[in-house]
């Protein structure tokens, strides 16, 4: 079974009542209640910033196989001593789903290695057409060719990230804007998804879709055979059978 832990800032949900009123205990406990109930997860453990250590101490990191991300107003509360500890756990083999806003917090800027930070926003509750564009991925598995949510903030391009690995889902606003809204990256031994939806002031983690998306992402995350990873020089004699071999093999032995 999967262990997954979730940090959410979990500001929003306790002091703006609209956003209370749809998540009452907070935007995790909607996600945690798909995903315990998903079957293929032990119960999901969450960390929230008011915890000491954003409650993602090495002890925690050490036993989770994916991380969820969700923050917003609060990235800069993060200590970037708790942001460098996820980025060596992501490149160790951790998987990180960076949902929404996540696109802004510290770890997932540092794995990106780019501005990612910036992209264009509105908040006008644009409808939000999500496609598919990448069949063969398992991130869509069990998924229509889109699907739609009556509300979402809209994100528009340009997005400041590196080349995506995968481009999974492409969201299409009412507004107008599409956006590259599911990528995955590669950091290390660690599998990072990207995934857009999830604004605080909509219902979007009740949404069937998009908890099906966030399973599969951490699915698709989980690396199950973290290997310590030889670098360096390497000092082991290959085995040489051509005419070359005793010359090649004379200088490794010096
Ligand atoms: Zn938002």
């Amino acid at each position: 079974m999967i262990r997954i832990t979730m940090y959410n800032e979990f500001y929003h949900e306790q002091h703006k009542p609209n956003v209370k009123a749809i998540y009452p205990n907070g935007m995790h406990a909607a996600i945690k209640e798909y995903l315990d109930s998903e079957g293929s997860f032990e119960p999901m453990r969450v960390c929230t910033l008011d915890m000491p250590e954003c409650g993602l101490t090495e002890e925690v990191l050490d036993n989770t196989d994916v991380l969820l991300w969700w923050g917003h107003v609060k990235h800069d509360e993060v200590s970037d001593e708790v942001a460098e500890r996820v980025v060596r756990h992501v490149k160790d083999g951790m998987g990180f789903i960076g949902l929404h806003s996540a696109h802004a917090s510290k770890p997932f800027r540092t794995l990106m290695g780019t501005d990612s930070h910036l992209l264009r926003w509105r908040e006008t509750g644009d409808l939000a057409r999500i496609w598919t564009v990448d069949y063969a991925h398992p991130i869509t598995n069990g998924l229509p060719d889109y699907f739609e949510l009556e509300h979402e903030e809209t994100y528009g391009e340009h997005f400041d990230i590196p080349q995506p690995d995968d481009l999974v889902f492409v969201t299409w606003f009412s507004g107008g804007e599409i956006f590259r809204s599911g990528c995955t990256f590669h950091r290390g031994q660690g599998r990072i998804f990207y995934f857009q939806p999830g604004h605080e002031t909509f219902p979007t983690y009740y949404n069937e879709n998009v908890r099906k998306v966030i399973a599969n992402g951490i699915k698709w995350a989980y690396n199950p055979g973290r290997k310590s990873i030889g670098t360096g020089h390497f000092r082991i004699k290959p085995n040489i059978e051509s005419e070359w071999a005793g010359e090649l093999q004379e200088n490794f032995t010096k």
